[in-house]
């Protein structure tokens, strides 16, 4: 499979969980991959892993809430690949307790890695995109930005604002040549989850497991590609149902 053969993909929060197995398919599909996360060794390893198996790679130390950070990322990107096709916004925290407890910090740092850094991102790589004449941008959110759980304000803020700042960049830039998507996971297996009940999150979805980050890469991959080219302004469930009910 070659989708990806000729194109240059940024990845961020590509060091782990989804980010990782999202850039790992893409190179697998004769993609070049930038991963861009603030953990600098896992980051070099899914790198250099992605070298081994005859792909092309390099890490960036990005911390997505910087837009110094951004512009610097891009240029490195375009200046090593000579361009920029994808862009995957996959970085992002969360928080866990009740408004009532949460505090302004919390609020604060949420929104930036989450919610700020898409912008950011967006904003950094719209050139570069528009003039590879076939550009996709995949933000990813989560069901949380759809439906609510009770807890986690700014997460629920942030990614439901991913949302719609995803829709309305996907109308701004119809015609330029760059869709625009985001992605809606569940609950999937990766570090994010900490050491969260994993057995009420399996009870709390309706097809009784975990998703998988290669099941979240597949998503992000289908709509990076040629295959959803007529998809933009879209918001794409991947949870084992949850907010099917
Ligand atoms: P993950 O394994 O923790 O991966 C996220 C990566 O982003 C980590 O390497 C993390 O580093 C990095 N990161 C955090 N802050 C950053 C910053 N300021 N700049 C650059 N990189 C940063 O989590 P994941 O589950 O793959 O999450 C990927 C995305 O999916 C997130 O946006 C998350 O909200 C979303 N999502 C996940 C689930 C799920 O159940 N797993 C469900 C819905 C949505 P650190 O480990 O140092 O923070």
């Amino acid at each position: 499979m070659t989708r990806f053969d000729g194109r240059v993909a940024l990845v961020t929060g590509g060091a782990s969980g989804i980010g990782k197995a999202t850039a790992l398919r893409i190179a697998s599909e004769g993609g070049t991959v930038v991963i861009a996360d603030v953990q600098d060794d896992l980051g070099a390893e899914v790198a250099a892993q992605i070298e081994k198996d005859d792909g092309k790679s390099l890490f960036l130390h990005l911390d997505v809430t910087s837009e110094e950070g951004w512009t610097d990322a891009v240029a490195k990107t375009v200046d090593a690949f000579g361009g920029l096709n994808i862009l995957v916004n996959n970085a992002g925290i969360g928080d866990t307790e009740p408004l009532e407890v949460t505090t302004l910090a919390t609020w604060d740092k949420v929104v930036a890695v989450t919610q700020t850094s898409v912008f950011l991102g967006m904003k950094a790589a719209g050139d570069a995109l528009k003039k590879s004449g076939n550009g996709s941008v995949v933000n990813i959110s989560s069901m949380y930005g759809i439906v609510g759980s009770g807890v986690s304000p700014a997460y629920h803020a942030a990614k439901g604002a991913v949302r719609l700042l995803t829709k309305t960049t996907a109308l701004g830039w119809a015609k330029e040549g760059v869709r625009v998507n985001s992605v809606h996971p569940g609950f999937i297996d990766t570090p994010i989850l900490g050491d969260t009940d994993r057995a009420g999150l399996i009870a709390g979805t309706p097809m009784g497991r975990l998703g998988k980050p290669e099941e979240m890469a597949a998503m992000i991959t289908f709509l990076a590609s040629d295959d959803a080219s007529f998809a933009t302004g879209g918001e794409f469930v991947v949870d084992g149902g949850y907010t099917a009910g």
